[in-house]
């Protein structure tokens, strides 16, 4: 049987579920019957039993490609693993920031989530909508089984892109932007690799709005440069997620965190004499 786990690495499955996704865009995703209960059914089975753990996998694996090839892991974190232990009381929210990859994204609060306001023009962008929808938000569907394993895998990254695209302009408000702000003192983006930025704290910015444009890069106030995440898992996530505003507009509300600029630059010498440059 095909497996989640024979697929290796993160791009060419986000590529592959973007693929795919492209196709379905292009049939009505309202011909799929309404059943998604994938994630329910897999909370309710024990992690301990080994049907409830490899369900358990599948779930990590559809979500988090990554997760299995883990010994070229780049990241400084390890709570970004997904064990079995995270309960009936984990949010569907709470599991996704979580994963290894996802440590940029906050997470977006349910209330702001459920305002339909803030979610405006996102039903055309995002196929199999209602049910991404409904699984970003726990909501349990009362039409159980009727989705195919393909159907569910592309309801998980469809809510994955929701996520994202519901994220950008979360982050944009004042409690989004707190919530970075925490995440930001915890330099959970990352430092700027820059000799001279000495260890400066990057917040994380796309170079385009439109999603799979580009992957996400990090920002440094300080050389005002941007960079590759350092983890190869957090490179592989759209830009789009995160956006072309958000550092600038970040650093406009907290003025205090913009720091000065470097005073050092780094000067190319040849046998201890500068280069002359013609
Ligand atoms: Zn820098």
């Amino acid at each position: 049987m095909y497996s989640h786990r024979d697929r290796e690495g993160g791009p060419l499955d986000r590529k592959r579920i973007s693929d795919v996704l492209d196709k379905h865009l292009e049939k009505s995703p309202s011909s799929t019957s309404r059943g998604l209960n994938s994630k329910d059914k897999e909370r309710s089975s024990v992690p301990s039993t080994s049907t409830g753990k490899s369900q358990l996998d599948h779930r990590s694996a559809s979500l988090s490609k990554a997760k299995y090839s883990d010994e070229e892991s780049e990241t400084d974190s390890e709570e970004s693993d997904v064990s079995g232990s995270d309960g009936d009381d984990t949010s569907w929210i709470s599991w996704f920031c979580n994963l290894r990859g996802n440590e940029f994204f906050c997470e977006v609060d349910d209330e702001y989530i459920q305002d339909d306001f803030n979610l405006c023009g996102l039903t055309s962008q995002v196929p199999y909508y209602d049910y991404a929808l409904d699984l970003i938000l726990d909501v349990e569907s009362s039409h159980g089984d009727m989705f195919t394993e393909e159907q569910n895998e592309l309801v998980e990254s469809a809510a994955e892109m929701l996520y994202g695209l519901i994220h950008v302009r979360y982050i944009l408000t004042s409690k989004g932007m707190s919530a970075m702000l925490e995440k930001y003192k915890s330099y959970d983006f990352g430092r700027c690799p820059r000799v001279y930025c000495c260890g400066q704290p990057c917040l994380p910015v796309g170079q385009s709005d439109i999603p799979r444009s580009s992957t996400v890069k990090i920002y440094c106030p300080k050389c005002e440069d941007i960079y590759y995440p350092r983890s190869k898992y957090q490179g592989n996530m759209d830009g789009a997620y995160f956006g072309t505003t958000f550092p600038h507009l970040f650093l406009m509300t907290y003025g205090h965190l913009k720091p000065q600029k470097p005073t050092q630059n780094y000067t190319p010498r040849v046998f201890g004499f500068k280069i002359h440059k013609p």
